[in-house]
């Protein structure tokens, strides 16, 4: 009795264990909002609107709460391949961008589910300075390619409203606008 007692409570302490060794990190960024240090380590021409999620090529890149896709396009001189999202909360719409992306997995008029993985990242468009990375802003009007470094109008940080990684066990406040990483962790 007493061994197997002993045996359990290891039981408990390994799981324990494990399951804090397997909460996820958050994603690696290389430039947060407002930062005038660009992706590539240089100095910026202004205030970053958005966040630069470090990753490789091929990386999922997945929605950050439950919206329809506003937007799809492709602007190689800037944002590059870019993906609009609307989503509503209690009456009021806010949007997020993905950018840079090497592939578009969706479609203007899609309803997408967060973590739905809408693209792949990528470096494409030449803002992105040949490093790979995903470009993720958060606007208060729909923004449909990446503002340009310096203004911030219209544009929020994205980490005041990240709660943290996606995980399709959690239940996600619909009331609120709550969002997870646009990238896995
Ligand atoms: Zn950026």
């Amino acid at each position: 009795m007493m061994i197997r007692l002993r045996v359990m409570r290891e039981l408990v302490l390994i799981t324990a264990v494990v399951g804090c060794s397997l909460s996820p990190l958050p994603p690696p960024t290389i430039s947060t909002y407002g930062s005038e240090i660009g992706a590539n380590a240089k100095a910026r021409h202004g205030r970053h609107p958005g966040i630069d999620f470090a990753g490789t090529i091929g990386d999922p890149v997945i929605a950050a709460a439950d919206g329809v896709v506003i937007d799809v396009s492709d602007s190689p001189a800037s944002s590059g391949k870019c993906v609009a999202l609307r989503h509503g909360i209690r009456g009021r719409a806010w949007f997020t961008l993905y950018c840079h992306l090497d592939r578009i997995l969706t479609n203007r008029g899609n309803l997408v589910t967060r973590g739905t993985k809408i693209g792949e990242l990528g470096a494409s468009g030449a803002g992105a300075g040949g490093i790979a990375h995903l470009h993720f802003q958060l606007c208060t009007r729909a923004c449909t390619t990446a503002s340009f470094d310096g203004n911030l109008e219209h544009t929020v940080d994205p980490a005041t409203y990240t709660i943290g990684c996606f995980d399709p066990e959690r239940t996600y406040n619909p009331d609120a606008l709550q969002l997870t990483y646009p990238v896995e962790c």
